[in-house]
């Protein structure tokens, strides 16, 4: 079978050791020893001239020269092909990525593997902008990998997470060196004039510094590795890193995090590596960028739009993982919330006033309930809030709790002057068999219960059935 290469083992054997070329190398080696050995021979043993022993020396010297001259060729090519199945291996397993985890997942070892790094960090900006996700990769057999969060203001100055616009093609980017965690060598990524990179100048060095002060008079470009930059100061601090190699990761036309890689010699990193890391970070950044609006669309989609709070969508999810997962010990309440005449307020009020009092009542709800419970806007004026693990009497106590905020809202900003309410009905998951629909089932009726006995009143299940 012609099983893909495993990224750790490829490159492993280099061409020049595998026995069919050491072979060759020895047919060379002995055709220039008899060719040289003869005319020498025959030199001392005075049946030729000077003049031929040269030319086969010459010749040998020739035929040496031309050999070499393809085998460096042969590695170039190599190298650059191997660059190629890397760089294809990545984006492959990138468009199979679903997850912001797995998009780094997809990259890291292949990353590592192929530019010989010792560590990969892939640091990136969590929609919201608040936290960025550290994934710092060891590639050392067996060494676990570390996921930590790093709050964006460590990245200072804050200002450069705006980058105004990035008018060059991200295959563009400068990545930039950073030896011992200070910038021994910034290039301008031009490799195909042969630019290695040993050669800037202070001044452009200079300019970097400058620019990370005041981001306004920057170029784009710069920005976004500086950015990158001191992200990577900032894991060097933290890991106790050395020789690093940074590209900034980009969403749209800001910074969105970086890609690291280091290595604990100070061997300066080849241009393959600097390319390799460069698209590895512009695939990686359209994959993230792609995996986060699916999943800002997933969580629109259990998300009521009126309210905010999640919808009836995520609660029959929610309650399917629960049940996958709920051991014996698990209890489960469910309360069951009503507005009261709300019809009437609609009448009276209209429809958009009736809005604003649905929403208020959401957020009387959402702040009565406890942390690890779910609040749900079940459909219309109908809410439901799962609790879980409630201890005795905590259920009825926070159906009170969202009964009293709701009667508390003071609606007069919307012209309802008298009080809205709402009725509760309250279901615990007493025996193990039942299931959470079984518990919501209960809780409607112990809400009906409320209703028929004069509303704005919270109703255990077990004493509805108790009325019966
Ligand atoms: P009860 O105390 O028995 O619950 O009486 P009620 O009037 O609240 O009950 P009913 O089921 O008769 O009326 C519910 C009303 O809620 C009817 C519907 O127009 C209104 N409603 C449902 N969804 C929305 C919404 O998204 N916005 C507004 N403004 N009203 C809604
Ligand atoms: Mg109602
Ligand atoms: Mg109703």
């Amino acid at each position: 079978m012609n099983a893909p290469i495993p990224p750790e083992s490829a490159g492993k054997r280099p061409v020049g050791t595998q026995p069919r070329v050491l072979l060759t190398w020895l047919l060379l080696g002995l055709s220039v020893v008899m060719l040289v050995g003869r005319s020498a021979f025959e030199f001392f043993e005075g049946q030729t001239g000077a003049v031929d022993l040269a030319l086969a020396v010459a010749i040998s010297a020739l035929v040496t020269s031309a050999v070499m001259n393809a085998r460096a060729a042969g590695m170039f090519v190599e190298r650059r092909h191997s660059e190629a199945e890397s760089f294809s291996r990545i984006v492959r397993a990138l468009s199979r990525s679903v997850s912001p985890d797995a998009v780094v997942e997809a990259i890291v070892h292949e990353l590592g593997a192929a530019t010989e790094a010792d560590h990969v960090a892939v640091v990136r900006l969590r929609p919201g902008g608040i936290v960025l996700d550290v994934t710092f990769v060891s590639m050392l057999p067996g060494a676990p990998t570390s996921n930590t969060v790093m709050p964006v203001r460590q990245i200072e100055p804050a200002e450069t997470w705006n980058v105004r616009q990035v008018p060059h093609p991200p295959s563009s980017h400068t990545p930039l060196r950073i030896f011992a965690g200070e910038p021994e060598a910034v290039w301008l990524d031009d490799h195909d004039h042969g630019s290695q990179g040993t050669g800037v100048d202070d001044d452009l060095r200079r300019n970097v510094r400058s620019r990370s002060r005041a981001p306004a008079f920057v170029q784009n470009e710069a920005e976004a590795q500086e950015v990158a930059n001191r992200i990577a100061d900032r894991l060097r601090d933290a890991y106790g890193l050395r020789n690093m190699l940074a590209a900034p990761l980009q969403a749209g036309q800001s910074v969105a995090g970086a890609i690291v890689l280091s290595r604990r010699t100070g061997e300066v990193w080849p241009d393959s590596a600097v390319r390799l890391l460069r698209s590895a970070a512009f695939e990686t950044s359209a994959a993230l960028a792609r995996v986060y609006s699916f999943q800002a669309a997933e969580s629109e989609a259990r998300t009521d739009q009126l309210t905010q709070l999640p919808n009836r969508r995520y609660f029959d999810e929610y309650c399917k993982l629960l049940a996958s997962r709920r051991r014996s010990t698990d209890r489960v309440a469910i309360l069951a919330v009503d507005v009261d005449y709300f019809k009437r307020l609609n009448d009276q009020y209209g429809h958009q006033v009736g809005d604003v009092a649905l929403r208020a009542i959401a957020n009387a709800i959402q702040v009565s309930v406890r942390e690890e419970d779910v609040p749900v806007r079940f459909g219309g004026e109908e809410f439901v809030v799962l609790l879980r693990n409630p201890s005795a009497g905590v259920a009825l106590e926070i159906g009170d709790r969202i009964r009293q905020s709701v009667r508390d809202l003071d609606l007069t900003e919307a012209g309802v002057t008298e009080r809205v309410t709402v009725s509760v009905g309250v279901a615990s998951g007493e025996n193990e068999g039942e299931t959470i629909d079984g518990i919501v089932e209960r809780a409607d009726q112990a809400l009906y219960a409320a209703k028929r006995t004069g509303r704005d009143r919270v109703v255990e299940a077990w004493l509805s059935e108790v009325e019966r």
